[in-house]
């Protein structure tokens, strides 16, 4: 019998492909372009001279651990505080964030490369630099005006997110109850505008009204940088299963976020009973009024961050892989990517991804799942170039 040795080989490398090993990790990491659609590290680089060529024992993004975890491209958010700022302050500091970030990337020209496209996030690749990608975090910070919205497109901000967790005076957040019924006139001119310009919309923090609205408005592919699935955690700020096809059905990409509170529907409960940590939290809020919301950041808030993870705990890695799997069964593998939202989620991290150094843990998660090499490669990175893509495409 000739054939049996051969047959016996398939089944071993069957075998072999629905699990995890270093050498296979390491193998698919290596062909994989990963991006990561949503990380704000960009308040400690403008507020705390943060230095990303330094590896740090706190916060979640540097270069050194960029590299353990093979990223090829990172887009910034540019995020500001709807409530301690005005529209115009928030176009200011909106500003001086990009200045701080194009500065720090030009601060490591060994490392670092800015890039607006996707053929630029390939180029950095093959030139053995990281590619660093900038996306604005709330409509608010355009002013209600298209001129400012350009602007931010020229400075190289490639997409946008609509709202935050306040309304803007054009679309409703998922924060707060509607008070626009989704998306006005004037906000159906900003995702033109976009579509236009070669900005990814994206749909992340909108109402479920505004969300539909956008759908119907786009005439690219949208985005959603930095959430996961409703079915699975209960959170506004979460994709419905019904909202997972619509985003495929328009060729679009759901980036998961890895923040607990996405993942676990029992995590705010579990928090609730921390009302000592809450409470130091508040007054380190209440000394720096105008950075109200920004608790995540600073020392004193990192130290209050420790101790509410060492006292919850992490939810497990599983938790994580649910919500990629759930995102790929529903909306398909073309349709998910990475949206950590590391720096912007306190430590409220799932174990073994309390940091961006950890990407290949979640590579070894997906294939123990059972998912081929070709399908994570197209969940770390390859799905988001395509998006980007049709939407550079799509501009006029
Ligand atoms: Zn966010």
């Amino acid at each position: 019998m000739r054939t049996t040795p051969i047959l016996l080989l398939i089944a071993i490398s069957l075998a072999a492909q629905s699990k995890s090993d270093p050498a296979r990790v390491a193998r698919v990491l290596s062909q994989a372009v990963v991006v990561d659609l949503h990380d704000d590290t960009t308040q400690m680089i403008t507020d705390e001279a943060y230095n990303l060529a330094e590896q740090h024992d706190f916060g979640q993004i540097d270069i050194p651990r960029m590299k353990v975890g093979h990223v090829a491209g990172l887009f910034l958010s540019i995020w500001t505080d709807t409530v301690a700022f005005t529209p115009s302050e928030a176009v200011h500091r909106t500003l001086l964030q990009i200045d701080s970030v194009r500065r720090e990337i030009a601060r490591h020209p060994a490392e670092l490369e800015l890039a607006t496209t996707a053929d630029q996030i390939v180029a950095a690749r093959q030139h053995g630099h990281i590619a660093m990608l900038m996306g604005v975090e709330g409509g608010h910070a355009i002013d209600s005006d298209l001129a400012i919205l350009r602007t931010y497109y020229q400075l190289g901000a490639r997409y946008m997110t609509l709202t935050h967790t306040n309304h803007t005076p054009w679309a409703d957040t998922s924060s707060k109850p509607p008070v626009h019924n989704g998306l006005t006139d004037f906000g159906r001119q900003v995702v033109r505008e976009m579509n236009r310009l070669g900005m990814m919309v994206d749909i992340s923090h909108v109402s479920d009204k505004t969300f539909y609205d956008v759908l119907a408005t786009s005439a690219a592919p949208v985005i959603a940088s930095h959430s996961s699935c409703r079915a699975l955690a209960n959170a506004p700020r979460n994709m419905t299963d019904d909202m997972l096809r619509a985003i495929a059905a328009k060729n679009g990409v759901v980036h998961i976020n890895f923040y607990e509170a996405f993942l676990d529907g029992n995590y705010a409960s579990r928090l609730k009973g921390l009302t000592a940590e809450a409470a130091e939290q508040a007054a380190i809020d209440k000394k720096t009024p105008k950075f109200g919301d920004r608790s995540n950041y600073g020392p004193e808030s990192r130290k209050v961050n420790a101790k509410i993870i060492a006292k919850l705990g992490r939810v497990p890695l599983s938790k994580l892989l649910d919500h990629f799997e759930h995102a790929v069964k529903v909306a398909g593998i073309d349709h998910v990517g990475l949206g950590s939202d590391f720096d912007g989620v306190e430590d409220a991290l799932p174990q073994g991804m309390e940091d961006i150094s950890k990407f290949p843990n979640l590579v070894a998660g997906l294939m123990d799942r059972g998912f081929s090499d070709a399908d994570i490669v197209k969940i770390l990175g390859g799905n988001t170039l395509r998006v980007m893509r049709d939407v550079e495409k799509a501009a006029k």
